[in-house]
């Protein structure tokens, strides 16, 4: 009896063995799940650009990137022809919303979900987005079908919003309940909440715009209790500055990120300058929205130009840029404008690196940026080359978020 049954079992164990072995024999054979072939590489904003490019990706990640005669291409593989197309990395948007469109999430007929995420974002090339303030419960559940891959979707990382007490900025909505602290205890107690739900950061306003009346600032005791709890457990935080005292403020309590320029200043002071390098706070121009908070055009001018002379300074300076535009709060979906902003201030090539290896590397996802063998294949295939009119960014054929297309120019192709 006793040696029947170890006959069984071992003979399972052999037969476990060779379905594991045979299992792992044809997905070594299934070759890559999908090829890009005869573009124009840009493997990092800063290197040579490789021309009449493949580039592997299987498994979500990329497995080479070489010139075309250098690599064999594997027949099964799903092919993409990207002759005269440029491919970059994924984009990130460091500063969005999902607020206008997306009420209710759980409710949302998928394709509804697909066709506006579409317009905001993948057809742009965004593949990884912050939403820096949002109904967090709404913006969990938007995330979870786009991780259950119901939703064609960028990777969403999201930070929880704090108001000073009585700073409900006139451009929200009276009856919008805000998270409002009114001591640093409260502050504390708030970023602690947000980070047990599972957000990824916090957003702070240390200045909050109250139209007529003068602006309600954060006091930086309040800001820098929240920042600890933020740090103690690794996470950014962002500030919302609004004028002087919310920079310094920002500055002061040790925030990470500036999610806008402060255009109605002017200037960033010598002394912000330089404490923002120091404590290598990153910056989020925001330059479209100054387009959009006044209708007189005049006005929209001065503000986006004092914005891009204070985004000129800053990279001066050497200060970390990060591209976001607000979309959500904004509805300006198409880039284009900011690119040609942002091009008064800095070259295409730091451009591009405001949008891959500059957030990859300030948000600690070393696995993404680039365009090179190992690194998750986040990618976007543009219709025509940075290098030449840094307007192109915004002219995307294609979007790959983990080896998955999410957006196309040519409709389905996965
Ligand atoms: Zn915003």
């Amino acid at each position: 009896m006793r040696s029947r049954m170890s006959v069984r079992v071992s003979f399972l164990v052999v037969l476990s063995l060779l379905l594991c072995i045979a299992s792992r024999s044809a997905m070594a054979a299934d070759g890559p799940d999908l090829v890009l072939q005869g573009g124009k590489v840009y493997p990092s904003p800063a290197g040579n650009p490789i021309d009449n490019a493949v580039v592997l990706i299987r498994n979500g990640q990329i497995t080479a990137v070489a010139k075309r005669s250098e690599l064999k291409i594997p027949k099964s593989a799903q092919v993409i022809d990207c002759t005269g197309k440029v491919i970059v990395a994924g984009f990130w948007n460091s500063h969005v919303h999902f607020e206008s469109g997306w009420e209710d999430v759980r409710h949302l007929p998928a394709e509804k979900a697909e066709t506006h995420m579409q317009e905001m974002l993948t057809r742009w090339g965004f593949t990884t987005v912050w939403d820096l303030g949002s109904d967090p419960n709404n913006t969990l559940a938007l995330r979870g079908r786009i991780e259950a891959a119901e939703i064609p979707g960028p990777q969403i990382l999201m930070a929880g919003d704090i108001f000073p007490k009585g700073g409900h900025p006139v451009y929200l909505p009276a009856e919008m309940q805000l998270p409002e602290a009114a001591s640093a205890q409260q502050a504390q107690e708030m970023a602690g909440q947000y980070l047990k739900m599972g957000l990824d950061g916090i957003k702070l306003f240390t200045g909050s715009f109250m139209g007529n009346k003068p602006v309600v600032n954060m006091d930086a005791a309040m800001v820098k209790a929240a920042v600890d709890v933020a740090h103690a457990q690794g996470k950014p935080v962002f500030a919302h500055p609004q004028n002087y005292a919310g920079v310094n403020n920002a500055l002061a309590g040790g925030v990470d990120v500036l999610a806008h320029t402060i255009p109605t200043e002017g200037r960033y002071t010598e002394d912000e300058l330089s404490h923002m390098k120091r404590q290598h706070t990153a910056l989020i121009p925001t330059l479209t929205l100054w387009t959009t908070v006044v209708p007189d055009a005049a006005t929209t001018d001065k503000l986006v130009a004092a914005g891009a002379d204070e985004l000129k300074s800053y990279f001066a300076e050497g200060g970390v840029i990060l591209f976001g535009t607000d979309v959500g709060f904004q509805s300006k979906y198409d880039t284009t404008q900011e690119f040609a902003f942002m091009g008064r201030a800095m070259p295409w090539r730091d451009i591009l690196a405001s949008l891959t290896t500059q957030p990859s590397a300030f948000f600690k996802q070393a696995a993404r940026g680039r365009v090179e063998k190992g690194v998750d294949a986040d990618l976007v295939v543009l219709d025509a080359d940075p290098a030449s009119d840094v307007r192109n960014l915004a002219r995307v054929m294609c979007t790959i978020r983990a080896g998955k297309i999410i957006y196309s120019s040519q409709g389905r192709l996965q």
